[in-house]
């Protein structure tokens, strides 16, 4: 069959809403600077789906850096692949700073966080080794280990009992193999807001031989004494051997990094691939991300109010009885039931009435039947914005289950 045939009588579970939903629900468009209050469709809303977790994205001295070096460099330099002519004393500078800062030996820096870890996986495992992770990770683990040509097993989501078992079966094949183990887990898990339990997963390195990788793309900047991260948090960052994070979050950035090791870091700069046949990062990127850096040392009261935030969010929440299930982090899932057209219904309304946007994620990311609403406070919000959002979702829930929702969504007459 014509490939343009098939990808037109199966367009995919999300596309599938596309006509109902482009605009509104998926590629919305947002309008101002990146704060929490920003337009969508004219109207200014309080914006709850932005991972500007330490409101550095609008910081004065931010945007002035990142000014400056797109005027000094422009966005074309460096050219070529770091390894060829696109090497700096800056990225070797920014590297420097984020390894002090992830208590580690060394980093190396990756154009992306989703294509880098892509990439990480790739270059770290040979056909003869295993690798154990979690069945929740983020898309950029799930694709790399689709990568990895031996074996790879999944542990149910945050199970050490699962782990362990896992390990076993896993040590049995390396043994025959004489391969090695990768486990591989998020810091935080970016839609529930769980912590990875790794203390517990480094505490199995007493058991058993593998190396840990830790995607902590939503802990570093939030979590730990100096936001070093889940690791710094939980007491156990010296365990872990690979500590990655992007700068798409409390960077408010592009890029991403791996800390580790010199030794692994050295093999990483000569074998990674998404690195190696890429161009290098463009300068602004770099001095940006080294005032970023600067400010998130400096500025601890960024930290200290984005937590303020979370605690008068999530606390709100829980008190008015909503399921928020069991985060631990920055990250706050609101657990409602109901069907996906109910959940638009539903954004619709929080909108439109009450001038509130946030995330929706429905089945097929999620179980059928549930509506997760993903709201990520920031050090930039304030009790007011949290106020009326609380009061907002209050009034929504009520007309939720009250079949309200429902009705609307019968006279729509879809065909999906
Ligand atoms: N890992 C996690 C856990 C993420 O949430 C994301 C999304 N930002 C990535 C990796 C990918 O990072 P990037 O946006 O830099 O590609």
């Amino acid at each position: 069959m014509d490939i343009f045939e098939r990808i037109k009588n199966h367009p995919g579970p999300l596309e599938k809403y596309a006509d109902y939903a482009e605009g509104d629900y998926v590629f919305p468009v947002l309008e101002g600077e990146i704060s929490p209050r920003m337009k969508f469709k004219g109207d200014e809303m309080i914006i709850w789906s932005i991972n500007n977790y330490l409101g550095l994205a609008n910081h004065p001295e931010v945007r002035k850096a990142d000014a400056d070096a797109a005027a000094k460099y422009g966005m074309a330099y460096p050219m070529g692949a770091r390894a060829m002519s696109g090497q700096t004393p800056y990225h070797a500078e920014l590297e420097r700073q984020l390894a002090e800062f992830a208590q580690k030996e060394a980093a190396y820096l990756l154009n992306f966080g989703y294509q880098g870890m892509l990439s990480i996986i790739d270059a770290l495992v040979s056909k003869n080794d295993v690798i154990v992770y979690d069945v929740d990770s983020h898309a950029c683990i799930v694709d790399g280990v689709r990568l990895h040509f031996g074996k790879r097993f999944t542990y149910q989501h945050n199970n050490i009992e699962s782990l362990e078992k896992n390990l076993q079966r896993a040590t049995k094949n390396a043994a025959e193999t004489e391969g090695g183990i990768l486990v591989i887990t998020e810091g935080v898990f970016g839609m529930r807001g769980e912590q990875g339990k790794l203390k517990e997963i480094v505490e199995l390195k007493k058991k058993y031989n593998f190396r840990l990788l830790v995607d902590d793309a939503h802990g570093f900047g939030t979590l730990g004494k100096t936001g070093a991260g889940t690791g710094e948090e939980q007491g156990c960052q010296d365990s872990i051997d690979m500590y990655f994070s992007t700068f798409s979050k409390s960077m408010a950035g592009v890029g991403a990094f791996i800390a580790a090791d010199k030794g692994i870091i050295k093999f990483l700069k000569y074998n990674l691939r998404s690195q190696i046949f890429a161009k290098s990062l463009p300068m602004p990127m770099v001095i940006g991300s080294l005032k970023r850096l600067e400010l998130i040392k400096a500025k601890p009261e960024l930290k200290a109010k984005l937590w303020h935030n979370v605690t008068r969010l999530q606390t709100g929440l829980k008190e008015r009885g909503f399921n928020i299930g069991n985060t631990n982090t920055c990250v706050t899932p609101v657990y409602l039931q109901g069907s996906p057209i109910e959940a638009t219904l539903l954004i619709k309304d929080l909108r439109e009435k009450y001038k509130i946007f946030t995330s929706v994620v429905v089945y097929p990311v999620i179980p059928k039947g549930i509506i997760l609403l993903r709201l990520i406070p920031t050090a930039a919000h304030s009790d007011e914005d949290i106020d009326k959002t609380l009061y907002a979702f209050e009034s929504v829930r009520d007309k939720l289950v009250n079949g309200i929702y429902k009705k609307e969504e019968e006279n729509l007459h879809l065909n999906l």
